[in-house]
Parts: C-alpha cells; sequence; structure tokens
C-alpha cells in the first residue's frame, strides 16, 4: 500500500514537473527549448528495425473521434480534429522514430509497447506528461502549434518511460538532477537544435552565469527551470564521459526527488560539490 501511494505520488510529481516543464516551450521567447531544426537520428547504433507493420486506422472505441495509429514500436492515438488528417500518418512516424532514436541513445529500449496519446488542448499549452507505470506519454497541443514541437517533448517523455524501464519504479523517487538531467540528455538532437552536445549548448547559452546544480526550479523562473534541465543534462553527459555508465546508472536509482540527494559519495566517493567543480572544469572547455 506504501509503495503504491509512493508510486502515485512519483507519478503526479512527475507529471507536474513534466507540466511545468513544457510552459518553457510556448511559442515565444522560449523557442530555443524547441528546436527549430532536428537532427536525423544517424543509422549507426541504432535497434535493428522491425518491419513495419500494415497501418491501422481505427477508430478507438471510448472516443469515436480519435485514431489509433499502430506503428512498429508505438501506438499512437490522435483526435480526429486535430491537425489535418493527411498528417497524422506522419506525425506517428516521426513520433515512433524519436523512440527509436532516444531508445538507441539511452541504451535500453522499452519493456513493451507504450502509447502515446496526443489530446486537442483548446488552451493551446504544449505540454506533456509520462504516466510511466501505464506505459501512456501525453502531450497536449492544438491546430495553431507545429508538430516537430509535439515530437520533442515526446522525445523527452519517451526517456522518462525508457528509463523507469531500465531502472524500476525507485528512480521516480531519485535525484532531480537525475531524473530530468537522463530524460533531458536522451532526448539528444530533439532538444540540442544545431548545438553539437549540451556541454556546448550550456557554454553557449549559459556559461557566465551557471546555477548550482542542485538548484530546485520550484518558485523560480522559467528561464531558470529551462537553464536547470539544460545544466542537469550536460552534467549527465559528463559523468557519462568521465566515469562511465556503470556509475551512473547505480546513481540513479539513489535520492529522494531533491535536487543533489543522490548518493554521489557511495557512487563516485566524493560529494556532489567535488563532482561539480570537476564539471564546470569540464564545461568550461
Ligand atoms: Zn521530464
Amino acid at each position: 500500500m506504501r509503495f503504491a501511494i509512493f508510486r502515485t505520488i512519483g507519478v503526479l510529481l512527475l507529471s507536474l514537473s513534466v507540466l511545468s516543464l513544457l510552459w518553457l516551450i510556448r511559442p515565444t521567447p522560449a523557442e530555443r527549448i524547441a528546436p527549430t531544426w532536428v537532427v536525423p537520428p544517424s543509422s549507426s547504433g541504432m535497434p535493428e528495425r522491425l518491419p513495419t507493420p500494415p497501418l491501422i486506422l481505427t477508430p478507438t472505441p471510448a472516443i469515436a473521434t480519435e485514431m489509433l495509429l499502430v506503428q512498429p514500436h508505438l501506438d499512437v492515438a490522435i483526435p480526429a480534429d486535430l491537425y489535418h488528417p493527411a498528417d497524422h500518418l506522419a506525425l506517428a512516424k516521426q513520433l515512433d522514430q524519436a523512440l527509436v532514436y532516444v531508445s538507441a541513445r539511452f541504451g535500453s529500449p522499452p519493456a513493451s509497447r507504450m502509447r502515446t496519446q496526443i489530446v486537442h488542448d483548446q488552451s493551446c499549452m504544449l505540454r506533456g506528461l509520462a504516466r510511466t507505470d501505464q506505459r501512456v506519454l501525453e502531450v497536449l497541443t492544438c491546430n495553431n502549434l507545429p508538430h516537430r514541437r509535439v515530437i520533442n517533448i515526446a522525445a523527452h517523455e519517451f526517456v522518462h518511460q525508457l528509463a523507469y524501464d531500465r531502472y524500476g519504479v525507485v528512480h521516480m523517487q531519485s535525484d532531480l538532477i537525475m531524473l530530468e538531467g537522463i530524460a533531458t540528455w536522451g532526448a539528444g538532437n530533439y532538444w540540442l537544435g544545431d548545438s553539437p552536445s549540451f556541454r556546448d549548448f550550456v557554454r553557449d547559452n549559459y556559461r557566465t552565469n551557471l546555477l548550482p546544480l542542485a538548484t530546485h526550479y520550484d518558485g523560480r523562473s522559467i528561464h531558470d527551470m529551462n537553464q536547470l534541465y539544460y545544466q542537469w543534462a550536460s552534467f549527465v553527459e559528463f559523468l557519462l564521459e568521465t566515469h562511465g555508465r556503470e556509475r551512473l546508472d547505480a546513481l540513479a536509482v539513489t535520492g529522494n526527488r531533491e535536487p543533489g540527494s543522490g548518493d554521489y559519495v557511495g557512487v563516485y566517493g566524493i560529494p556532489l560539490g567535488e563532482l561539480e567543480q570537476a564539471w564546470q572544469a569540464w564545461q568550461a572547455h
């Protein structure tokens, strides 16, 4: 029972964090967080593609005006009144490609199929949330928002699911730096635009005013929250490059949702502060 409650709280908190984040991805002035240009995933290192099954277009029983597009790795549900029906298949295919890309980048595939639920939101506030225990990822959008921004958001949400599948439910209560840093890092090109790495992105955009890594975004500006997500992704990139995947995986299941709460000493032998100094030096080059 306690477990179920904690899990529910975790999902709610994650959803809230995602909802908050996606304020960033409104048309202006935070365009930078939703890259206008997305690099096609490289074919190298990608998981083997499954043969594409025949497209199935059927109204779902619960909502007659919704179409379900069954893709090789993903089920995509799109309201019939959202976007032009002729664009639905392209959107579903691009979402499927994004899942393949982030799975290769993250290093492990989803445990089983998941569903991406596109929701027509009249308020036109682009946002997403990951119901990882249900394997449902929602993206709320409207006709005035381009498809690519739906895909950019979904890429981040997909990684939350992959992390849940790799690390288990305990990850949802882990250090916020890891929880959101891994999801942002895993989204890769979908968040980098034309930057080659998160190190470059942070250096080019935030170099003169880095925030302490153990900063919570609660109560801070949208700009700061935006910056924290990118800094955390850069920190994940740094930990991977300098200390390897095994330790990152060990860290990803520690903490209590507070940024900086992970067991850095147990995993790396030094506290976060020392790792952060090394990261800043790495970041500056
Ligand atoms: Zn997130």
